[in-house]
């Protein structure tokens, strides 16, 4: 293609079959020209390279492939947070996770936070930079994931340790004042595995691949032993698993168990407090 054969922008956004959004968000990506320049400069011809990379990614999203994973960024909690096929995409359901969270912590002293199995660190970063007075360590299982995680702290300048670790396997012996998780939920038979970004997602993030409960059975069973008297536990879970959830907390005999909706009113989070 030489120079006059490129197609203008107007003529890409024309072109494109994507919903109009998210064309504009590819464009903006490959073109670096931000949203307001793309209505500016409608007769402005990319180069042959960002044509193809842009006919590359539209192919892929047409494909189902994640925005998220095709942009390699999502924002959450008001931050840019990488993310690639290693780990799941933040959600925003999440950020009531880390708001229960925060006010748990304010007006504690130095509170040690542990975010058990974190992903692109999501949770652990947030918590860092909002509350900069703790001391925040996150783990998982996958290095890929603690990569992307060590990124985004690195990234966004928060001060977080990371720990490679399946559940409680290899964490040292230390009580936190509070641990979160947002562990894999989704029952093994769930459909929705099967749609949409989650098809995409790392399985590992978002199943047990079984009834979607085992993380929290063996998250809560052991947290007993990892929190200070007094500690908090906080759990996101699926919006019809705050029963389940609740009953394994009282089972491990946690106090002041509740649960927190989201802004759908499906409860989303519970928790509870080490007596
Ligand atoms: N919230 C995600 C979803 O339902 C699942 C994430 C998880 O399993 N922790 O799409």
């Amino acid at each position: 293609m030489n120079e006059t054969n490129l197609p203008t922008i107007a003529q890409l956004l024309q072109a494109c079959t994507l919903p109009a959004l998210e064309t504009r968000m590819l464009l903006c990506h490959v073109t670096g020209l931000s949203r307001e320049q793309l209505i500016t400069r409608r007769e402005h011809r990319p180069s042959a390279e960002q044509v193809a990379v842009f006919l590359h990614l539209g192919h892929q999203r047409l494909h189902g492939r994640p925005m998220a994973y095709l942009l390699g960024t999502r924002e959450f909690y008001g931050r840019p947070f990488r993310v690639n096929e290693q780990v799941l995409i933040p959600r925003p359901e999440t950020e009531l996770l880390v708001e229960t969270v925060l006010d748990c912590l304010h007006g504690q002293e130095a509170p040690a936070v542990l975010d058990l199995g974190t992903g692109s660190g999501a949770i652990a970063v947030t918590l860092a930079l909002e509350a900069p007075h703790a001391n925040v360590s996150a783990s998982d299982v996958s290095p890929a994931a603690l990569a992307v995680a060590r990124g985004n702290a690195a990234q966004l300048e928060a001060a977080v340790t990371f720990i490679e670790s399946d559940w409680w396997q290899a964490l040292p012996p230390q009580r936190f004042d509070v641990i979160v998780s947002n562990p894999p939920y989704i029952a093994a038979s769930d459909p929705h595995l099967q749609q949409g970004d989650l098809r995409f997602e790392p399985p590992q993030a978002l199943t047990d691949n079984a009834d979607g409960l085992s993380a929290y059975r063996e998250i809560i069973a052991q947290a007993g032993g990892y929190l200070q008297a007094g500690g908090w536990l906080w759990l996101e879970h699926g919006y019809d698993q705050a029963d389940a959830v609740c009953a394994l907390l009282e089972q491990a005999e946690f106090g002041r168990i509740g649960s927190k909706c989201d802004l759908a009113g499906h409860a989303r989070v519970s928790g509870g407090q080490m007596l």
